[in-house]
């Protein structure tokens, strides 16, 4: 039996970065570790405390972040390819993670000229002290400081882009500490920043492994915010780690997403969707749908076509042509992804499609459907990460939304049905940050995006997500003369 492997990764001071899609090594980057850290905070203060970009005019700095997402969409294919050969994923997916990536950018850049305080009318007309006066009082939003942008793998650039965009619109210089398993996008990203005219030292970006430059960005003492999207355990770490000088602190971690499929729904898009919202980037998406509940009247009928969706999915590396999911992101993802369908196995699911490993080169698993699945199962608990999907059933609304909300996470959740109200109903109540009505995986830079439960803390998109790298000063000023 594959055990799902809870080792920490290799800290060999040298990161392989490995191609997913033939298991043959692209190259060898250094492991900066918390020296390359150290520096790197060092540079972003210095630049901070100058001012080098919070007090260059707003709108100049606008200027330079829609000058950033137009170099972004010009190189997006170069871009996308090379996020394609690190991580495996359809070269077409990851251009279109790109444009995403520049629209976002475009959006944080219009918040920047719009970031304000208020003035505000007080009811008090003294102070404790009991000395009158006659205030003026004001609010004002100010950069919290040096940020700390800890990313995932899944979606290189988007993933550190989408942090370096509003830490950039408020104000902040930052240190991002990129996924170890896809590095490959970093010079790019550099050179890029710097042609749109991003000062020097104002976005560093060190490669490292978590456990090192990771974990020393979460713990440094002179960064003022922690920005971290990853797993739910790794996310604790970095709170704990947080605690030194309680740095503030934002978590987008995992998902163990509910899917909803009443017995009004369009069974056939329903099963499409469901299918394309966990096997997209073979289920490495922190809102993939990995638990399907569907009423019991059309279980089979769902199944069915689920079955038929997973069994067209084409599997390729990023080399391949008529592809639409590519390998696991390295052979330790795989051997955890095979761990979690040998136990689910072993403890009673069945599989109804998939369930191995694809016999070649590079790190593929079939697209994987399970029945029979218990709560208590970690198949069922816990995000795996991996194109894998359980189905079972439900009776009625109130059974159904029981078990989406059976879970400690709370990232995202769709429902498919053709009734409006109970759509409705259901959304209000499900905790999860985000839920789709009748699609999946549809994410906006302008709506918020964030975990209810141990699916994090915070907002990131939206003006939230910029809010999120700004504190807030109350002033009060007697004018009496
Ligand atoms: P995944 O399972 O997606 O790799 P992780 O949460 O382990 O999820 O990794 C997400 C990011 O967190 C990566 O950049 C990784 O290097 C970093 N990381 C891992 N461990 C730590 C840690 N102890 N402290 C800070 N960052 C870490």
């Amino acid at each position: 039996m594959n055990e799902i492997p809870d080792v920490p990764e290799p800290e060999t001071g040298v990161i392989e970065v490995v191609n997913p899609s033939t298991g043959e090594l692209i190259t060898e980057i250094e492991d900066g570790g918390a020296k390359a850290i150290d520096e790197a905070v060092a540079r972003a203060r210095v630049t901070f405390e100058s001012g080098a970009w919070y007090s260059r005019p707003a709108s100049e700095r606008a200027k330079i972040l829609w000058r950033f997402a137009d170099l972004l969409e010009e190189r997006a294919e170069e871009l996308g390819n090379i996020d394609a050969l690190d991580t495996g994923m359809r070269p077409a997916h990851a251009k279109n993670l790109v444009i995403t990536t520049c629209e976002a950018v475009r959006y944080n850049a219009g918040w920047i000229t719009k970031i304000a305080g208020q003035a505000i009318d007080l009811s008090v007309r003294g102070g404790i002290s009991g000395i009158p006066g006659s205030f003026h009082a004001y609010s004002l939003k100010q950069p919290v400081g040096v940020a700390g942008l800890i990313t995932p793998w899944n979606g290189p650039l988007y993933c550190a882009v989408m942090k370096i965009a509003p830490a950039l619109a408020a104000g902040c210089s930052a240190v991002l500490k990129p996924a170890e398993q896809a590095p490959l996008f970093v010079p790019k990203l550099k050179e890029i920043l710097l042609e749109a005219g991003v000062p020097e030292g104002v976005i560093n970006i060190v490669n490292g492994y978590g456990r090192t430059a990771g974990a020393a960005l979460a713990a440094h003492p002179d960064v003022d915010k922690i920005a971290f999207t990853g797993s739910t355990q790794t996310g604790k770490t970095v709170v704990e780690a947080a605690t030194g000088n309680l740095k503030k602190v934002m978590l987008e971690l995992g998902g163990k997403s509910p899917v909803l499929v009443f017995e009004d729904a369009d069974i056939e898009r329903a099963a499409k969707g469901a299918a394309m919202g966990i096997f997209i980037n073979s289920g490495q998406g922190c809102i993939c749908g990995s638990r399907i509940y569907v009423h019991r009247s059309i279980r089979d009928a769902f199944v069915e076509k689920l079955i038929e969706a997973a069994r067209a999915v084409r599997i390729g590396g990023s080399h391949e042509d008529n592809v639409d999911i590519g390998p696991l992101i390295t052979e330790r993802q795989m051997n955890r992804v095979l761990g979690f369908i040998d136990e689910g196995r072993k403890e009673g699911a069945e599989v109804l499609i998939g369930g191995k490993r694809i016999d070649r080169p590079g790190f593929f698993v079939e697209p994987t459907v399970f029945a029979n699945v218990t709560a208590d199962m970690r198949l069922q608990r816990e995000e795996i990460f991996g194109p894998v999907v359980t189905v079972s059933c439900f009776d009625d609304e109130d059974e159904a939304l029981a078990l989406a909300n059976q879970s400690d996470l709370g990232l995202a959740a769709a429902v498919w049905t053709t009734n409006l109200a109970r759509g409705h109903r259901m959304a209000k109540a499900i905790q999860a940050g985000t839920v789709w009505l009748n699609c999946q995986l549809v994410l906006d830079p302008s709506m918020p995006f964030g975990g209810y439960k141990q699916s994090g803390w915070g907002r990131e998109r939206s003006l939230n997500g910029v809010e999120a790298y700004l504190e807030t000063k109350s002033i009060y000023a007697d004018l009496q003369p």
